[in-house]
């Protein structure tokens, strides 16, 4: 059996671990020169580590992450908070630390092992499906050249803007949060002993300092200054690389049709509050190399659904108690977060 994957970002590699460690053939091909670069996902939640144990990537993951053993929740000048991770002595912690373009590199290394090729400046341009099979046009991005891949199934892994996506007509109903947010690699005096800080504002605005080295911080705002919020709370010695995106919430009409499943930020993107973006996409690769073994693709397009749309209502949520403005919400916000700090038992 071969299998197509139409992008190599964390949820692609992930596909074509789990498929080649089945002893399916996998071609994977992606619009880019190599991986990413950008300053993006940071948290590897206990599932993903979990998934990926199997295949050998979770112990590289393990050597370079820090483990987020307690974050700290500052409103304005205040601690209100100190919040102990749970789990964190378990096999798999519950949440480790590391830059996603970091994360791609342990997967690369994995993909490379188990001897399935990258077929970098290949974009996807064409699908086409018979009750037997998929045919994936991919077009070499400098010479234009094109080639035809013949697949069992293909997945959809291609991102936000996914080509895969639109080429089956999928729709992606949603809608995109107002204002700029800004990301930032960082060298900081970070104070605390914790590995994170979220910092929170009466007006709204939303600011998490995550460890990701010594010295070294990945800093997300959900307004278009994040250091400048953060040479507020502690020295800011040396910016690694800044910039500013901003978030929508959506979930695709459907994933897939036929034999093409889509998974990853091809289906489903939400706020970074809650960290589980790259997170539910590595999930869902696990989850389709499952339904490709079990033949139906069916089950997989309705638990990755359902769990998707869980996901985006559960981070909107969340991301709405946080952002809250108005002093009764404020209140309402600062006593919940002081009670989870209290059960957690740890001092300020
Ligand atoms: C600031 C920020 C912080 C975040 N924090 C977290 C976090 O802490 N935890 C978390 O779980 N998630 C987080 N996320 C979300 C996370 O980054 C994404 O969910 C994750 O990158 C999705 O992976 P993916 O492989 O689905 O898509 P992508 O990473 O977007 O990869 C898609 C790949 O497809 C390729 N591609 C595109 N078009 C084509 C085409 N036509 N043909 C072939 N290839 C194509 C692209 O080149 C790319 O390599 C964060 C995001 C941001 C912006």
């Amino acid at each position: 059996m071969h299998i197509f994957v139409s992008g190599a970002g964390p949820v692609g590699m992930s596909a074509a671990i789990a498929l080649a460690v089945r002893g399916y053939e996998v071609t994977v091909a992606d619009r880019e020169s190599g991986i990413t670069e950008e300053a993006r996902a940071v948290g590897v939640n206990r599932n993903s580590l979990s998934l990926l144990s199997h295949c050998g990537a979770t112990a590289g993951i393990l050597a370079r992450a820090e483990v987020v053993r307690s974050a700290r929740i500052v409103a304005g000048e205040d601690t209100i908070a100190r919040i102990k991770v749970p789990g964190q002595d378990r096999r798999w912690p519950t949440l480790v630390a590391l830059p996603q373009s970091e994360t791609e590199r342990v997967l690369h290394e994995v993909v490379a092992r188990n001897g399935v090729t990258i077929l970098w400046r290949h974009e996807t341009t064409a699908i086409a499906q018979s009750p037997d099979g998929v045919e994936v046009e991919i077009t070499q991005r400098e010479t234009g050249e094109t080639r035809t891949i013949r697949a069992d199934y293909a997945f959809g892994a291609d991102g936000s803007h996914s080509a895969v996506r639109r080429l089956l007509n999928i729709d992606f109903p949603g809608r995109t949060l107002p204002g700029t947010w800004s990301v930032a690699d960082a060298h900081c005096e970070f104070p605390w002993p914790d590995q994170a800080c979220a910092v929170l504002s009466d007006v709204g605005e939303i600011g998490v300092i995550v460890t990701i080295g010594e010295g070294r911080h990945r800093l997300i705002a959900n307004h278009p200054d994040v250091l400048e919020m953060t040479r507020r709370l502690m020295p800011v010695h040396r910016v690694l690389r800044e910039g500013t995106f901003h978030v929508d919430l959506r979930v695709a009409e459907v994933m897939g049709r036929g034999r093409v499943c889509l998974g990853g930020d091809a289906a489903h993107v939400h706020s970074p509050v809650g960290g589980r973006g790259m997170n539910l996409g590595i999930a869902d690769a696990f989850a389709f190399a499952q339904a490709v073994e079990d033949r139906d693709l069916a089950p997989y397009r309705a638990e990755r659904l359902a769990q998707a749309q869980r996901t985006v209502r559960l981070t909107d949520r969340a991301y709405r108690a946080l952002a809250s403005t108005g002093r009764p919400a404020i209140l309402a916000r600062n006593t919940a977060l002081r009670a989870v700090g209290a059960v957690s038992r740890l001092r300020r």
